[in-house]
């Protein structure tokens, strides 16, 4: 069963992978970060109290943030395995899912870890472009997309998000060694942790996930 947790630092490139994961072993790629932006964009009350943390590159709270997984982990698309992207990010929100996933019947089984050193971190988050509708992530240096500003794989208009600018980023990356990094002896305890070294190439990085989770399926 591949219940999937995909793991580092923002701008590590999960958002990448979890495209092409998706796209080759058709889970159902949940991600924490875009399921907010939806809520924002569509100005629900959880929209409301997310969208000034989210921009300042706080987290949201664990309550909100874990309440929001166990609704969509509980839907019936999730029953033959999941991708977890950006959740937990926290050791409450790791706890509770080791508590809620065997409960509701999806427990973690692999957790996929993409490290990078913060001074490539730093370089690559002024290039990133996503695309809002399909969550598909892109650097104008190092993964563009094949026309400028178009989405590869559903031809929506690429956008900066808010919160990659400098100071919403080095918020975002010390609340990573703070509070997520430490998610890596929690899950190595649990004997579920791979580690990936990030700075690889988009297409070889994918490659050795793929090479792991088809070990595990
Ligand atoms: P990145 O990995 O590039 O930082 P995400 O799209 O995963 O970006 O997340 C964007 C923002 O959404 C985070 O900076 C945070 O404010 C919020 N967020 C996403 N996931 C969580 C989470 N598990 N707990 C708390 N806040 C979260
Ligand atoms: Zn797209």
């Amino acid at each position: 069963m591949l219940n999937i947790i995909l793991m580092g630092p923002p701008g590590a490139g999960k958002g990448t992978q979890a495209t092409r994961i998706e796209d080759e072993f058709h889970l159902p790629h949940i991600s924490t970060g875009d399921m907010f932006r939806e809520a924002i964009a569509n100005g629900t009350e959880l929209g409301k109290k997310a969208k000034a943390i989210i921009e300042s590159g706080g987290l949201v709270p664990d309550e909100i943030t874990i309440g929001l997984v166990k609704e969509r982990l509980a839907k019936e698309d999730c029953a033959s395995g999941y991708l977890l992207d950006g959740f937990p990010r926290t050791l409450p929100q790791a706890e509770a899912l080791t508590e809620m996933g065997p409960e509701i019947g999806r427990p973690a089984t692999l957790v996929v870890d993409i490290s990078v050193p913060d001074e490539e971190l730093i370089k690559r988050i002024s290039g990133r472009r996503v695309c809002p509708s399909c969550g598909a992530s892109y650097n104008i240096h190092s993964v563009p997309p094949k026309e400028e500003g178009v989405c590869d794989r559903c031809s929506g208009k690429l956008i900066q998000r808010k919160d990659d600018n400098e100071e919403s980023f080095s918020l975002r990356l010390s609340n990573y060694h703070q509070q997520t990094a430490p998610l890596i002896e929690y899950y190595k305890g649990q004997g579920i942790y791979h580690g990936f070294l990030g700075t690889v190439s988009p297409d070889s990085l994918f490659e050795e996930i793929k090479a792991l989770l088809e070990a595990n399926r």
